[in-house]
């Protein structure tokens, strides 16, 4: 799971601005040695493209390429760089941002699927806290941003990530009602489920800093760097349990400052 990929540090040029947002993103040069690591280490093997939902379930799940949010940094330089290697990548769009500054145009959404990358929805507004919103908010958030991004690319829209990185079963509930095949979580977790007919993944986090021969490892399937995922994510999710939202506003205030 990436986001945003920036040239010459500017963090706030593509996608969400902001000190917690910039974590998650890259710069230009680090990025593509993760995608050099990345091929080594699956020798040739390739990060297969985009998931088909409808397809039977596989043996072994190939490495899927997540990119969230729909930062413009999609259209460029990621897109070009994935197809490099002859890779291709799954883009979700936080929809409310579509033609907003730092964010893709309806142009560029099409542009990036007539190149053979996954649109898929992130939802429209982009919930800090996904789990913690009703049933008629998720189905809000997954239906209607489903709709945009179909009138957008005359096509159907199936599959969607999470914001936030809070899911819950209700979530994914929504997702399926929604008419969505397949729903990408932050769970670092190789364990795939279905709920009512949505296919539930896990993802590994890449974020600033991480050097490329983790993200290596983590496509690879080697046990430690994903072991080392799997326990602080528990961490987390204990602490976000009992902090419930204090957890997100003490983390927001530490890392604006
Ligand atoms: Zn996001």
């Amino acid at each position: 799971m990436y986001h945003d990929v920036v040239e010459d540090g500017l963090f706030d040029s593509s996608g969400f601005p902001g000190a917690h947002a910039a974590l998650y993103k890259m710069e230009r040069g680090p990025f593509e040695e993760h995608l050099a690591a990345i091929r080594k280490a699956i020798h040739g093997r390739a990060p297969a493209g985009i998931i088909d939902p409808a397809a039977p379930w596989p043996r072994q799940w190939p490495v899927f390429l997540t990119f969230d949010d729909g930062g413009s940094s999609a259209f460029s330089p990621i897109a070009c760089l994935l197809e490099k290697h002859g890779w291709r990548g799954h883009f979700f769009m936080t929809t409310d941002q579509i033609d907003r500054p730092g964010f893709l145009t309806r142009e560029q959404i099409r542009g990036l699927r007539m190149r053979g990358h996954l649109i898929g929805s992130h939802s429209c507004s982009h919930p800090t806290r996904m789990a913690s919103c009703s049933w008629d908010q998720l189905l809000t958030e997954w239906t209607a941003s489903r709709n945009i991004l179909e009138e957008i690319l005359s096509e159907p829209v199936t599959v969607a990530s999470v914001p936030g990185g809070y899911y819950s079963r209700k979530v994914g509930e929504a997702a399926a009602t929604a008419g969505l095949r397949a729903l990408f979580t932050s769970e670092p977790t190789t364990a795939v489920e279905r709920v009512n007919g949505c296919l539930v993944l896990g993802r590994y986090a890449v974020k600033k800093g991480m050097g490329p021969a983790v993200s290596a490892g983590l496509a690879a399937g080697r046990t430690f760097p994903r072991l080392k995922q799997e326990a602080l994510w528990k961490t987390k999710k204990a602490a976000k349990f009992l902090g419930g939202g204090a957890y997100v506003r003490i983390q927001k205030l530490l890392l604006d400052r």
